[in-house]
């Protein structure tokens, strides 16, 4: 991989680059597809990146398809699936960190100690073999794309972070690969996700200004569905991801619930004045 990055690269070629876990649906092909837009060669990793799971958590089960994904990547155009083992990413002896402070002490950060490690991690190993010029992430992995844009800035790498929207369902929930996961009751129950970030957006618009209120009317709605359960609710500042009590600007509306065994997450970026 990093032979021909170097070889597209000398020859004047611009690399666009998304890294993703696999099991694509259409929210990663959004950024495979813009990924084509704008650069010579799109390049797709595929990599269940074992560092940003913690004990416990879904890495043996995540789903694979690296068939189905190769397919897809080639029908939107893309170029090049770099797909590594994790052997050769994470050798014997290895030692070496990335450790972006303060915004990952809140939001997933709170439930997933050392996901963000993992995340950072993985992401500047990708960036140094691939040596994109430009890179791009979901807004539906909100702390995620901010943790990788500070490391990027912190860290003086030269690569472009491209933040694509959310795509969703058509009733509105986020499209994840963990959505496989839910049953059909579950996935039916798991639109409250999406519900409660519009009941949000609905209060704001209505003049509600505190935060607390908001969170109550949301939990209400959470908790009338019978396989839910909420692992975080947050109303915070869209930079700093500080809670806030009273919202007079624009918010991070962001969510972490639990349907059944499956954690979901989902956010919105809100003021008083966003469309309902
Ligand atoms: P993952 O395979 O879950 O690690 O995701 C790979 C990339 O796809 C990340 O940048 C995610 O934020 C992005 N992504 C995942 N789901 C969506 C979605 N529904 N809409 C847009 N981007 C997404």
């Amino acid at each position: 991989m990093s032979t021909r990055s170097k070889e597209w690269r000398s020859s004047g070629k611009r690399i666009g680059f998304v890294p993703t876990m696999g099991f694509l649906h259409d929210g990663h092909m959004s950024l495979v597809r813009r990924a084509v837009e704008d650069c010579d060669i799109a390049v797709v990793s595929i990599f269940v990146n074992p560092a940003q799971f913690g004990k416990g958590e879904d890495f043996e089960k995540y789903p694979r398809d690296l068939t189905g994904d190769a397919n897809k990547i080639k029908g939107a155009g893309g170029h090049y699936i770099f797909a590594p083992k994790a052997g050769d990413l994470y050798p014997p002896f290895y030692y070496t960190y990335v450790n972006v402070e303060t915004i990952t002490d809140k939001l997933c950060g709170l439930s997933r100690p050392g996901h963000f490690r993992g995340v950072a991690t993985i992401v500047a190993k990708l960036f140094n073999i691939v040596k994109p010029n430009k890179a791009y992430f979901g807004q539906k992995d909100y702390q995620q794309l901010l943790v990788i844009k500070k490391m990027v800035e912190d860290l003086n790498m030269d690569v472009e972070v491209v933040g694509m929207p959310t795509i969703r369902e058509a009733d509105g929930l986020a499209m994840s690969s963990r959505n496989s996961y839910l049953s059909h009751s579950e996935r039916e129950q798991a639109v409250c996700l999406f519900n409660s970030l519009q009941l949000a957006n609905k209060l704001l618009a209505q003049g509600e200004i505190a935060a607390e209120n908001i969170k109550k009317e949301i939990h209400r709605l959470i908790a009338s569905r019978k396989d839910a359960r909420i692992d975080y609710i947050s109303l915070c500042h869209p930079h700093s991801l500080e809670e806030l009590t009273s919202i007079d600007g624009e918010v991070l509306a962001a969510l972490a619930v639990f349907i059944g065994k499956t954690r979901l997450i989902d956010n919105m970026l809100l003021s008083k004045s966003t469309p309902q």
